[in-house]
Formats: structure tokens, sequence, C-alpha cells
């Protein structure tokens, strides 16, 4: 899919040797040997030339870049780690804001603070603060970007327990689109603060985060591969909700991977894969954890299909990545109010319905520190949805997409309850309708206000966008 690369008729070309002169940090053009690597974001078929990425070293460098953008007319895409969905982190004739080169980590564990710039990885600052015995809630990827998923607010393993990432946001600096950088916390600019904790890039570049850590010497937690049945993937939810606030699950049903220590029967079965982070004391997570691997026996196995559940650091929540990996995906998230049999059975029948090597029903159990924070105390406004759903499936191109993103269509369309909203950071190309169920309940409005205030004109509008009020 191609975008435009400005409001029609309004573009100017690009001097790419006169913005080299003004950046501190490097521009990328297409000349260059390193454009391809540099234009290639996370997903596959998301497909754009910008007219120049420009790896940003500083404040100042922002400036330059959002002043080009604007002399130009031309379409600004920020990118800190590159894994939008929707490919907003690049731009077909733009420019691409790229902050990987901004990306130090200052942890100050006197405080159990940590300034982060936002070109670093979920996994880098998970390693930094880990080094401290100290830790912060992202996701459940290493390679996801600070800059995009705190924006969006930051579902992970931690939120039981300690709340999304958002929730142990202090602070954030910010270029807006006038050129100024401002702070954002509680008592300065609290209307950004409120607005940037959710409402993803519509308000400006955010610089740097500074995150509140919690106390976290290791986990229990790693891959548990059981049996899925309707049966298995019903009591898998229940025991996650009623488990105590330690415990963070991401139940994957999908074919089983190739994987070297899975017995090559299960390979390409649908199975429960199981992702299970136990965050508090370990002897106490034991019983908890037990109740989990004894499902297997539910699935007619003496043992679950493999268990992997060890004691370590956080850091082994988030395992190698292949640097190549770019699948071509179609996908649809939700919310749930509960599995019960028959969602799980529909679950399973579709599943087990589609012929593609990859299909997936992603299950996550909210709740507990997540649901303390009001509606309205920052812009994700799902605090009291119970369970996130993620349907996708990969395809291999132009003659399966319509049929796997039909699936996937279908499948929600069954399992759909009484929970019409959608998280920010999962939703993909999808219209507006879909923007305004990610900021339900007068979120939307509230957000367009403080957009017409800080980017009156929209410049940042490579997002999930909200146009000013
Ligand atoms: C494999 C995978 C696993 C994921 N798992 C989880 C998960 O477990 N939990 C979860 O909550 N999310 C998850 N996500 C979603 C993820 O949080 C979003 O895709 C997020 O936007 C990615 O951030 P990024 O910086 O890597 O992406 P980018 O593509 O670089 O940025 C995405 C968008 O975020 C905004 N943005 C990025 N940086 C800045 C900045 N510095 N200032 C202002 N705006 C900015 C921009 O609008 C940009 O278009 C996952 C995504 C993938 C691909």
């Amino acid at each position: 899919m191609t975008v435009s690369s400005a409001r029609p008729g309004t573009a100017t070309p690009l001097d790419l040797g006169a913005l080299r002169s003004r950046i501190h940090g490097r521009v990328i053009g297409p000349n260059d040997d390193d454009y391809e690597a540099a234009r290639t974001v996370m997903y596959g078929g998301i497909d754009r030339h910008p007219a120049a990425i420009v790896r940003v070293a500083g404040v100042d460098d922002i400036r330059v870049v959002i002043e080009t953008a604007r002399e130009h007319g031309l379409e600004l895409a920020v990118r800190s780690g590159g894994h939008s969905a929707k490919g907003d982190s690049t731009t077909e004739g733009g420019i691409v804001l790229d902050l990987a080169d901004m990306a130090s980590i200052d942890i100050d564990p006197a405080t159990k603070t940590a300034w982060v710039e936002a070109g670093a990885s979920a996994l880098a600052v998970t390693e930094a603060a880990a080094r401290h015995n100290l830790a912060i809630g992202f996701g459940d990827t290493g390679s996801v970007g600070v800059g995009g998923i705190t924006t969006g607010g930051g579902v992970g393993y931690l939120g039981r327990k300690h709340g999304l990432t958002i929730d142990n946001l202090l602070a954030a600096e910010i270029v807006t689109a006038d050129g100024e950088l401002r702070r954002a916390d509680a008592d300065t600019n609290p209307d950004l603060f409120w607005a940037i904790r959710g409402g993803g890039g519509n308000f400006g570049v955010v610089t740097r985060f500074q995150y509140r850590l919690v106390d976290l010497p290791g986990i229990v937690g790693g891959l548990l591969i059981l049996p899925a049945t309707a049966e298995t993937v019903q009591r898998f939810m229940e025991l996650s909700e009623a488990a105590p606030e330690e415990l963070g699950t991401i139940a994957n049903v999908m074919p089983c991977p190739p994987m070297p220590f899975v017995d090559e029967k299960w390979h390409g079965a649908v199975v429960i894969f199981g992702l299970m982070c136990w965050a508090g004391d370990a002897a106490s997570g034991e019983e908890t954890l037990q109740g989990f691997r004894d499902l297997a026996r539910l699935g007619g196995l003496d043992a679950p299909i493999a268990d992997m559940l060890q004691a370590g650091p956080y850091t082994q929540m988030y395992p190698p990545e292949p640097d190549d990996y770019h699948p071509l995906a179609v996908s649809l998230t939700g919310y749930l109010d509960k599995v019960d049999r028959a969602t799980a059975e529909t679950i399973m029948d579709r599943l087990e319905a589609l012929e593609a090597p990859m299909r997936a029903v992603q299950l996550r159990t909210l709740g507990g520190a997540i649901a303390r924070v009001p509606d309205d105390a920052t812009a994700y406004a799902h605090r009291t949805s119970e369970i996130m759903v993620n349907v996708a499936a990969f395809y291999e191109g132009d003659h399966d997409k319509a049929e796997k993103q039909a699936w996937v269509e279908e499948l929600m369309a069954a399992i759909h309850q009484s929970d019409d909203g959608a998280y920010v950071n999962f939703v993909g190309d999808e219209g507006e309708a879909r923007v305004r169920a990610a900021y339900p309940g007068g979120t939307y409005e509230r957000l367009a206000e403080i957009k017409r205030r800080y980017d009156p004109d929209n410049l940042f509008r490579l997002n999930q966008n909200i146009p000013p009020a």
C-alpha cells in the first residue's frame, strides 16, 4: 500500500545536502548503501520509500526535521522500534524521524526510577533494570520500542501486579509540533501527560520517558505448552483469572511450531502455547503454576507437551528474536468478558478449520492493578476489560490475503461479547470507527481537544489519528 507523501499539491522537493548540513545525526537517502535496511520496518508487506530517514541525535535534530517536514509539506513518520502493524513508522516520499540512536538508559537505583530515551527497546531497558534487581513492565516482545509501546499503553506480564507501562510513567519530554521541548508530568502540562498515556504519537515526538521501577529480583516463568481442547482453554483462562496478581499469562492457542525440544507428533497441532510469568516469591508461585501444568491431564496427557518454566531474571521472558523476521500477517484485536465453554469451542473449531502455517488466538488476562486506575485517569480507557484477545493469521501473498482476513474477521465476530473496545497498539489500518473504539467514554473528544492545542495542523497524523477538534 502506498500513501501520499503530503497533502495534495503542497509538497516541494527535499534537498538532502541542505538537510545534512543542519543535522548532527545521520540523513539516509535513496542513494545510500543502507537505505534498503533503513527503510525496512518489522512487518512484511510494508514497502514504502521515504525521501529521507533521519537518525536524529537530539532535540535540535528533531526540531530541524519537524521544520523541514512543515516547510516542504512532507508527510512525517516517527519511528522508535518500527513495530507498527499499520506501517506508521514509514512513509512513501515523506521523512522518517528515526529515534534508534537516541536510546540511552539511565537507571537511578536509589530512587528506583529511570530516564530512558524513546529509541531504546523494551529488552534493553529490561536488561539495564535487571542489573539492579528492578523492572518495568512492557509487552511480550523485547524488540518493541519503548516509544510506541509507552505512548499506546503497554500491556504485559507485570500488568496485573504493577499496572500498564503508562501506570509507571512519571514524566516525559516531548517536542511538540511548534518545535518546543516540553515536559509533561502530573503538574507540568498535565493535559499533555494525560494524552500521551494511551493517545499514541498524536501529540509530538517523545524524546525520553521517566519510569518508576519496581523491585523484581527474579521470576519463575517461560513457555508451557499444553494440549488445546475447549476444556483446557476454558480452564486455563479460569485459572489465570483466579491466580494471584503476581501471575501474568498469555495463552496463544495456535499450531505448535516445530521446536526441537517438542515431540514431532505435536508439530502443527493446535496447542496452548502458554507464556507464563510469576513475578513474586518463587516458592509461593509453585502451587499456582502447578495448576496449569495439571491441565495436561485434562487434555489426556501425563505431562505438559513442553514445560520450560524456570526461575531466572525477568529478561528470560524476552527470548532472542531473529533479525530477519518480517511476517505477512492479518489481525484484529478486541476484549472479552469471559472465555466460557462456547467461546473456547468456537476458538478451537475455527482454528482447526483454517489451513495456514500460523494462525492464532491470543488471550491475555487483565484486571488487578490495571483495573484499579480509573478509566479517565489516562487515555487508556479499558480499565475494566477482563481479557484482551488478538486473532491473527499469516498469509503468503495477494492470493490468500483476503481469505485469511475473512477468517480473522469471522472468528472475531463469532466470539464477540459485550466489550466493543480495542487496544490502540494492536489496531491496524482499520478506519476511524476503530480509532474511536480505542478511545471510548469521552476519551476521543478529550484527546481531540488536546490535539487542537498542541498539533492544530495535524502534522503528527501517521498514527491512529485523532484530528484536532
Ligand atoms: C511482535 C509484536 C509484539 C507486541 N507485543 C505487545 C505487547 O505484548 N504489549 C503491548 O502493549 N504491545 C505490543 N505490541 C504492539 C506495540 O506496542 C506497538 O506496535 C508499538 O506501537 C510499537 O512501538 P515501536 O516503537 O516499536 O513502533 P514504531 O513503529 O516505531 O512506532 C509506532 C507508532 O508509535 C508512535 N511513536 C513511536 N515512537 C514515538 C515517540 N518517540 N514519540 C511519539 N510517538 C511515537 C508513532 O505514532 C509511531 O507511528 C507488539 C507488537 C509487535 C509487532
